[in-house]
């Protein structure tokens, strides 16, 4: 991996995966480009002509959508996105070319630098055969050693689906095998897809409020982990608070915090300050990744990881994937316009330059390739759009079974009853039970085989 060619194929495979930022701490020039084409100016930035680095931090915000990253500029802090945007090469007009945008479909997107044959093409990978066959996931529940993913509807967790390789499956091959190799998130689809085939991935159990993993990887948890886990680093957010990081009427939607579309859940309401309550709560945990919590409690797993597995301590390039959620669960929330999203991009900076200083200190900055992404986008919410006069609403997949034009192919094939079961793009569930079909004009029983895409 010494030569240039080398680099450069490493390089642009990490380059193909529609990236909207990339830097590396090798004191490029700032650069704004609207494609991810190299020509000889690009090359001449360090950042892509420098010596291999000893790690490639590949970091994904879900949810993290194009205008985010420099929506709040000017209130970014030194050493985490500014960083990134002033050292490192941006790429605002970048493009993921696969249909979903799902979290599962955009990190294996990312990690494979593939949009299309990946074999993962939504979150729900549908068989013809068994119905919601898997989660994106896997489905073997011999391969699941933490109880409480046992315990969950789509057993165990593999990369099992994904069909090609990951640019971290290339590194191993690349290095024989000596690349060290982790895939870090809280959610189980963030990590398993960045790890690969040949890395190991962690995840975090909202039921026990630990990172766990699954037989596919480890036989037996390495001692650094339960030792982590034993530190209860997300217990000791019990009776605090997400409070906002400057004063309210400093941010843009500052003015703006309680709005009727925003989801309330339970005793976390739709205002600042959201109590965390206790882990007694059983949602106390998924409160805490509905926030900047989340984040800083991922942060310091992947700390803790580089040090104690050696990443970047030697000349084999390492790979360390770390995918923060809570942009994405907070988007959901309370929709990517609002103080919540505000505030939680301005902490997640804070979050990053943390990981990036602890990086400096490790490995240094000098000698790591950081690329950061989102998996996707998100929508506005579409009371904040009609509030501004924009008309807008959400689709309601249980009305269609009531539409004129679903109502003629009823009468047409002589249904009766329900007709559409349910909607998960791009699949729609007609349901095929004989029972709904009771003839058509010319007297013949008909049945139509509607599954599948
Ligand atoms: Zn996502």
């Amino acid at each position: 991996m010494t030569s240039r060619s080398t680099r450069q194929r490493t390089l642009q495979a990490l380059l193909s995966t529609g990236l909207i930022a990339l830097a590396s701490g090798c004191g490029g020039t700032a650069s704004d480009k609207a494609t991810a084409t190299l020509d000889d100016a690009q090359m001449e930035n360090p950042a892509r002509t420098h010596e291999k680095p000893r790690l490639v931090l590949q970091i994904t915000v879900d949810q993290f959508r194009g205008d985010l990253p420099t929506r709040y500029a000017d209130r970014l802090g030194e050493g985490g996105l500014r960083y990134l945007l002033e050292e490192g090469i941006h790429y605002n007009n970048a493009h993921h070319g696969h249909a979903n945008t799902e979290t599962i479909v955009g990190h294996v997107t990312l990690a494979t630098g593939f949009d299309r044959k990946t074999g993962v093409t939504t979150y729900n990978i549908e068989d013809r055969d068994e119905h919601l066959l898997t989660e994106g996931a896997d489905v073997d529940a011999a391969t699941e050693i933490d109880p409480t993913q046992k315990a969950a509807t789509s057993d165990g967790r593999s990369p099992r689906a994904i069909l090609t390789t990951t640019f971290s499956d290339e590194l191993a091959s690349l290095t024989a095998g000596r690349a060290k190799i982790f895939g870090v998130s809280v959610k189980d689809r963030g990590a398993v897809s960045m790890a690969g085939h040949t890395g190991k991935a962690f995840w975090f159990s909202k039921a026990t409020n630990q990172f766990v993993t699954s037989s596919y990887y480890y036989d037996e948890y390495p001692r650094w982990i339960v030792d982590w886990n034993a530190r209860k680093i997300p217990e000791s957010y019990a009776n605090t608070a997400w409070k906002l990081l400057h004063p309210i009427d400093t941010y843009l939607f500052g003015k703006q915090d309680d709005q009727e579309w925003e989801a309330e859940l339970g005793s976390y309401g739709r205002t600042f300050p959201h109590e965390f309550t206790t882990p007694e709560n059983p949602y106390f945990s998924t409160f805490l990744t509905i926030s900047p919590a989340g984040d800083e409690i991922t942060t310091d797993f992947a700390k803790t990881l580089i040090a104690e597995e050696g990443l970047g301590d030697d000349d084999v390039t390492d790979y360390l994937g770390v995918s923060y959620s809570a942009t994405d669960y907070i988007g959901h929330f309370f929709g990517p316009s609002s103080l919540e999203s505000e505030d939680n991009i301005l902490q997640l900076d804070r979050t990053l330059a943390d990981l990036f200083a602890y990086v400096d200190q490790e490995i240094g900055l000098e000698n790591t390739l950081i690329v950061l992404s989102a998996d996707h986008g998100g929508p506005e919410a579409p009371g904040y759009l009609n509030k501004l006069g924009i008309p807008a609403d959400y689709v309601s997949p249980d009305e269609w079974d009531k539409d004129p034009v679903i109502a003629q192919v009823k009468s047409k094939f002589g249904i009766r009853g329900q007709m559409i079961e349910g909607y998960d793009h791009p699949y729609l569930s007609v349901l095929c039970d004989p029972e709904h079909f009771v003839g058509t004009r010319d007297g013949s029983r008909q049945r139509i085989d509607a599954s599948g895409p």
